[in-house]
């Protein structure tokens, strides 16, 4: 009875283009401009390889150069294109925070899809081991006085929810105000990013998994950061993004 008469005085739209709509969140142009990351994909940094032509886990040129990764792998849900880019615009810029349990929904199928277990019980169920820490790379504090809340954070508190994980809203800290990210270029943004963040004292991370949740990989600057500070005290560390800019 409400449901209808909410209906009549908000029609359901759709929360990108405000399309009417019957159940959906999203309309089908909309669903369809939402490009699902799909194997084959780097099994460290999860970068999506162009072709499908070998072995379908293996790391990426970039990774096999590199010395240290202090994450044990990456994973995004989405190319940062078409949909995914106006959705994560208007859920950051744009103050749509009711994005979050739709988008929370899209990153919880790519969370069990690369980080799920197999329940034992039945073959189509996997779950995320309630052990698992879920944390955000943090806003500073005066960027989150402006925006009023941190999309990553939300995203976050999205996949706790699902999977019954701990969320640490404070494990990590941004203590340096950095120049966004998008301004800069691969090398510019290592050093931007680093020395910003601070792990919590007093956590036990030591042998502790944790799931760092950020809304964006680009050149994976900000999250490597905090990977690798949170390695420092002992944890081992998985990250998922929501969507993830390719170059192509
Ligand atoms: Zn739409
Ligand atoms: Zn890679």
């Amino acid at each position: 009875m409400l449901g209808s008469l909410l209906d009549i005085l908000f029609p359901p739209v759709c929360m990108l283009c405000n399309a009417a709509l019957a159940e959906e969140v999203f309309c089908k142009p909309c669903t369809s401009s939402l490009e699902v990351i799909t194997a084959p994909l780097c099994e460290v940094c999860g970068v999506p390889f162009p072709s499908s032509v070998g072995p379908a886990e293996r790391p990426c040129s970039e990774c096999l150069a590199k010395k240290k990764i202090p994450y044990v792998s990456a994973r995004s849900a989405l190319y940062y294109t078409g949909g995914a880019l106006k959705a994560i615009h208007d859920f950051k810029y744009y103050g749509n925070v009711g994005l979050k349990a739709p988008l929370g929904a899209v990153m919880a199928s790519a969370a069990k899809a690369y980080f799920g277990r197999p329940t034992g019980e039945d073959e189509e169920a996997f779950y995320l081991s309630s052990d698992v820490i879920v944390t955000a790379v943090p806003l500073h504090k005066k960027r989150l006085k402006e925006r009023g809340y941190n999309q990553s954070l939300l995203l976050a508190g999205e996949l706790a929810k699902r999977f019954s994980m701990e969320l640490d809203r404070s494990l990590l800290k941004r203590v340096r105000l950095t120049r966004p990210q998008v301004e800069l270029s691969g090398t510019e943004r290592r050093h931007n990013v680093k020395g910003a963040f601070e792990v919590a004292p007093g956590r036990d991370l030591d042998g502790k998994e944790v799931l760092l949740v950020d809304d964006v990989y680009t050149t994976g600057a900000t999250v490597t950061e905090c990977a690798r500070i949170l390695k420092e005290r002992g944890a081992i560390i998985s990250v998922l993004t929501l969507a993830r800019a390719v170059s192509i």
